[in-house]
C-alpha cells in the first residue's frame, strides 16, 4: 500500500464513479451489439417472408389443409409490421440516461457523453462524484441485469483486505488497466448470518486511503493494493448474472 503516491484529489467517490463508468461503457457496448444483431435478424426475417410465400410448397394449387397452408398464417405474416427491436429501444434509453448524467457535469453537445464523463470525473468535487457514481451504477446494473452479463471481476485470494483483513478483495477489471480498482466484498456472519459490508471509518481507518470517507464502501486504485500482487491478471471468463 502506497497511499502517499495517490493524488489527494482522488477520493473513494471518484474511484467508485470511474469504475462504474468503465463498467457501464462495457455493458453499453454489449447492449449495442445485441441491438445490431437483432436489427440484422429482423431485416433477414423481412426478406424471408415474401420468399416463403413464393416457395413451391406454399405455391401448391392444392392446399394440404395442414398448418403448412399459406392461406391463414403466412398471408397474415406478410402484412405484419416489423417486429420491435427491444434491445435497440433499451440502448436508446441508456444513451438518453448517459446524456442526462453528462448534463449533471455540464457536458453536452458531444459525440460520446460517457467518454466525456470519464474524462471529467477527476476534476469533480467529491460530492458530485458520489452523485454521478450512484447514477452510473444504477444504469450499469439496469443494463447488466437485462443482458445477463456480469462485470469483469477477479478475486484476490492471496491478500487480505487492508481494512477488515478478510480475503474478500476483488479487482474490478473493466476499462484500461490504470483505471482498475480493488473493492472488498465484506464478510458474512458465520452460520448464514447477515452480510457485513466493509465500510470506511474515516480518519484513522486501516484502509490507508488519504481521502477516506466515513461510511463509503472501501475501494482502492488497483496498484495501491496490488503492488506486490502483480500476477493478478483477470481471466477472460465472465459469470452470468443470476
Ligand atoms: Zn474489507
Ligand atoms: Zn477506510
Amino acid at each position: 500500500m502506497t497511499p502517499s503516491s495517490l493524488r489527494s484529489t482522488v477520493t473513494p467517490h471518484h474511484l467508485h464513479a470511474t469504475a462504474a463508468a468503465w463498467s457501464l461503457a462495457d455493458a453499453r457496448q454489449h447492449l449495442a451489439q445485441l441491438a445490431d444483431d437483432e436489427a440484422a435478424q429482423i431485416a433477414a426475417e423481412a426478406r424471408e417472408e415474401p420468399a416463403l410465400l413464393r416457395s413451391t410448397v406454399y405455391g401448391s394449387r392444392h392446399g394440404s389443409g395442414s398448418h403448412s397452408d399459406p392461406v391463414g398464417g403466412m398471408l397474415a405474416t406478410a402484412t405484419r409490421p416489423e417486429r420491435r427491436n427491444r434491445w435497440a429501444e433499451m440502448s436508446a434509453r441508456a444513451e438518453r440516461r448517459i446524456t442526462g448524467i453528462a448534463a449533471m457535469l455540464r457536458i453536452d453537445g458531444v459525440l460520446d457523453p460517457l467518454a466525456c464523463i470519464i474524462a471529467a470525473l477527476p476534476g469533480t468535487l467529491p460530492g458530485t462524484a458520489a452523485v454521478v457514481a450512484k447514477h452510473l451504477q444504477d444504469e450499469d446494473r439496469w443494463i447488466r441485469e437485462a443482458i445477463g452479463i456480469a462485470a469483469l471481476r477477479v478475486p484476490i485470494l492471496h491478500a487480505p483486505c487492508p481494512a477488515c483483513r478478510c480475503r474478500t478483495l476483488h479487482v474490478q477489471a473493466e476499462g484500461p488497466r490504470e483505471a482498475w480498482t480493488v473493492v472488498c466484498d465484506g464478510s458474512w456472519e458465520p452460520g448464514g448470518g447477515p452480510h457485513r459490508p466493509c465500510l470506511c471509518t474515516g480518519a484513522g481507518c486501516p484502509c490507508g486511503m488519504p481521502g477516506a470517507v466515513e461510511g463509503v464502501a472501501h475501494i482502492w486504485p488497483r496498484d495501491a493494493v496490488l503492488g506486490a500482487v502483480a500476477g493478478a491478471v483477470p481471466s477472460t471468463t465472465r459469470s452470468e448474472v443470476r
